[in-house]
């Protein structure tokens, strides 16, 4: 019950357990189309250019980044909270002039915030994260592509946390490109990074393939400077997964098995479901928590559905009560990272995890441990709370 990985579906496990076959297999062929097709419906697109890069979600950022990016180029950054710093790191690896605007940790961006940095830094792309699951601050993004196509900008999105537990539009709010995971509310195993470009972030990327390297064969010669890196140069894992299917790397077939299942069982349930679903497990916990006694960390308003931080009581021993809830009642509960770390438990309800049974278990054992490191929670109060939500 932490922030990812999380439990997987067993379904998910199952399709895995699927035998392989051979890269140009018939069947393996149309499995990758059909990947193609059913993560266009989870990312909300009609983005042709939408398909796996094998490797955690991290592996899909730099794709992203280093493919969008050359160097000299400008990148703006909202930063709030480590996987914004994360972003920055890796754009500063592309070669790019990062700039980055802060907000506390535990707050997000209003659009005019992100507007005026834009029109000062004037990036060729921003980058930013929908939800930090470091601070459990969710972005809105609703008005950024506006925003960002009013100043002749690419929006680049990190949705690893938060796709299929919270609304992500890609079409509609016009985000170029995202990427994202499957260990978090997809239900999956982490390894695989969905992505999705637009035709203008597509144009991008074709324009940096290159003549000399041998990568061109339609008399262009090609606008920017050649991708820095040959398993994440987009533009060459799109003429993989595209009609031509000319051989770069070796298809992560088994999670290409997984990422297939993880999406049927997503768009099976419906994506409004999927996130109604979360947002009620995630209020359960929230209620949850709080009738323990303890004070939720950061912007209420503004939290993801499926991940809530709260504060270590003081004179309790945050990581003592972690390996408690783990050895004791088999519970995985998370700390956070960077000013957060020990400070706050984060406790996550994400892809399969987001159920009612895993909920009440958690309040319940998080009770008993509370008790045994000297607060005094009401008994019962935190299922009471949660069983109210669940009504
Ligand atoms: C969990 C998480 C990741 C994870 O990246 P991996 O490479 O899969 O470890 C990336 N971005 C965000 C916002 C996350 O919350």
């Amino acid at each position: 019950m932490g922030p990812g990985p999380i439990t997987v579906d067993p379904r998910v496990l199952r399709a895995m357990s699927t035998q392989l076959v051979g890269q140009y297999d018939p069947a393996m062929t149309a499995l990758m189309t059909e990947v193609m097709a059913l993560y266009r419906e989870v990312f909300r697109t009609a983005n042709e250019q939408t398909f796996l890069v094998d490797g955690t979600s991290r592996a899909g950022i730099e794709a992203a980044l280093v493919s969008l990016l050359e160097p000299g180029d400008r990148v703006l950054v909202p930063v709030f909270g480590r996987f914004g710093l994360l972003l920055t790191e890796i754009a500063e690896r592309c070669g790019a002039e990062v700039h980055t605007v802060e907000v506390p940790w535990g707050e997000v961006f209003t659009p005019e915030q992100v507007e005026e940095a834009v029109a000062s830094v004037r990036p060729t792309v921003v980058a930013v994260v929908q939800g930090d699951t470091s601070t459990t601050m969710c972005q809105p993004l609703a008005d950024l592509g506006e925003v960002c196509r009013r100043h002749d900008a690419l929006l680049y999105c990190d949705a690893t946390a938060s796709l299929g537990g919270n609304p992500f539009e890609t079409d509609a709010w016009g985000v170029d490109v995202v990427t994202a995971g499957l260990q978090k509310c997809l239900a999956g195993p982490s390894g695989s990074a969905p992505v999705t470009l637009s035709p203008r972030a597509v144009d991008v990327v074709q324009g940096r393939r290159h003549v000399e390297a041998g990568l061109r064969t339609d008399g262009d010669e090609g606008r920017g400077r050649r991708i820095a890196s040959n398993y994440f140069d987009l533009a060459m894992v799109m003429d993989y997964w595209g009609p031509r299917r000319l051989n770069h790397h070796t298809e992560a077939t088994t999670m290409l098995y997984g990422a297939h299942e993880c999406a049927r069982i997503l768009l099976e349930e419906g994506l409004d479901e999927a996130h109604a679903r979360h947002a009620r497990h995630g209020r359960a916990v929230l209620a949850g928590v709080q009738a323990l006694g303890l004070a939720v960390f950061g912007d209420v308003a503004h939290k993801m559905t499926n991940v809530v931080a709260v504060w270590v009581p003081d004179g309790v021993d945050g990581e003592a009560v972690r390996a408690s809830m783990l050895t004791d009642f088999g519970i995985e509960i998370g700390t956070s990272f960077g000013p957060l770390a020990g400070r706050v438990w984060r406790i996550g309800t994400m892809g399969y995890n987001a159920r009612t049974d895993a909920v009440l278990t958690t309040l319940a054992a998080l009770e008993q441990v509370l008790r045994r490191a000297g607060t005094s929670p009401r008994p019962g109060a935190g299922v009471d709370a949660a069983l109210e939500v669940y009504g």
